[in-house]
């Protein structure tokens, strides 16, 4: 069981709460969702009934602990979040592009992807150096070698950086180079990761799994926010479907589900969506009209021989050409958007 407290208990009220548990022989673990306490029941079994619970003073409700997202909801936070990282915010009123190869491969291929991902509007450069690839017998990414060409080139172009963790044995090494982690969809329900992510003051990008519902995406960034990681950014990136015509089914009706749920942003990602690179701009589009907060979109230089996704990545200049239809499209939707130059 979870029990929300009212906000701005005086420090004597808290302890009060905390003495009548104690009499209950109740263990809690202390939580909280902006400046809202949540407390969560630990002690398993031999509860007290919610009822007498609910009764404590300063108890604002007592919600049953399974399949709840308290810190990830919407109605108890009572606004959405702005995620921050440097100059950019993510959920505020700017729709944020991030761009940038699937994976890092080449000087020349970064250069000309930090170009793009900047003159389109974007300042979140996104690049794999540790690829979670479906065949072991497929270029695996760079490692360390890309984390520091990435940081290299995004720092001569004044982007942020972001990259894919895999694993938690790699968390200090990402960590130390990106500006942002990224989750990717096969690791969305790996515990442990997320649970060490939630120990870093650092924003994350969890996208999606590939077959998850939207509850159990919820639950992944719940890992994230219980450690203390208030810094979550969730990532649509299309589910299975039965259909091989496309690689995902994109599912933007999820996206104003969970837009109604969470007060976490929400971005989109067209590339894995669909894998078709003529489809992308039209779902980026569909997704920044859908209310999004923002895209994940992969290009490359030379698609043909990328190493990794390349029927999938946008030519530069399709990426900017995208970029000027969501300059139009943005105040329709009551956003921001730069025109490119
Ligand atoms: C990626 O962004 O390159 C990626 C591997 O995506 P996903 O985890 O959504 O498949
Ligand atoms: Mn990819």
């Amino acid at each position: 069981m979870l029990l929300t407290l009212e906000p701005d208990l005086t420090a004597d009220q808290l302890q009060q709460i905390e003495d009548r548990l104690r009499q209950l022989e109740v263990r809690v673990e202390k939580t909280a969702a902006g400046a809202r306490p949540i407390w969560v029941i630990t002690s398993g079994g031999g509860e007290p009934p919610a009822e007498r619970l609910a009764t404590i003073p300063g108890v604002a409700a007592v919600l049953p602990g399974e399949g709840g997202f308290p810190l990830a909801s919407l109605a108890l936070r009572g606004r959405p979040s702005v995620i921050r990282c440097g100059p950019l915010e993510i959920g505020g009123r700017d729709f944020v592009l991030a761009a940038g190869p699937c994976a890092v491969e080449t000087p020349e291929q970064m250069e000309a992807c930090a170009l793009a991902t900047k003159r389109a509007g974007g300042l979140l450069f996104r690049g794999g150096s540790f690829k979670p690839r479906t065949s072991p017998y497929t270029f695996q990414g760079l490692g360390r070698e890309g984390l520091r060409l990435h940081r290299e080139v995004a720092d001569r172009h004044g982007l942020l950086m972001m990259s894919e963790v895999l694993d938690r044995e790699d968390l200090p090494t990402v960590a130390e180079w990106a500006d942002v982690l990224q989750v990717g969809s096969r690791n969305m329900q790996n515990f442990p990761l997320l649970k060490a992510i939630g120990r870093l003051n650092k924003p994350v990008l969890l996208k999606r799994g590939l077959a998850a519902t939207r509850d159990e995406f919820l639950l992944a960034a719940e890992y994230i926010l219980s450690g203390g990681n208030e810094r979550v950014i969730l990532c649509e990136r299309g589910i299975r479907s039965f259909d091989p015509a496309l690689r995902n089914s994109l599912d933007l009706a999820s996206v104003l589900l969970l837009k109604e749920m969470t007060h976490l942003p929400v971005l989109v990602d067209p590339s894995h969506a669909t894998g078709l690179r003529r489809l992308v701009a039209p779902m980026a589009r569909a997704a920044a009209a859908a209310g999004a907060d923002g895209l994940l979109v992969e290009i490359h230089p030379s698609p043909d021989s990328a190493l990794s996704d390349g029927p999938q990545a946008l030519l530069p200049e399709e990426l900017l050409h995208l970029a000027e239809e969501l300059a139009d499209l943005a105040p329709v939707v009551g956003r921001r958007f730069p025109r490119p130059a």
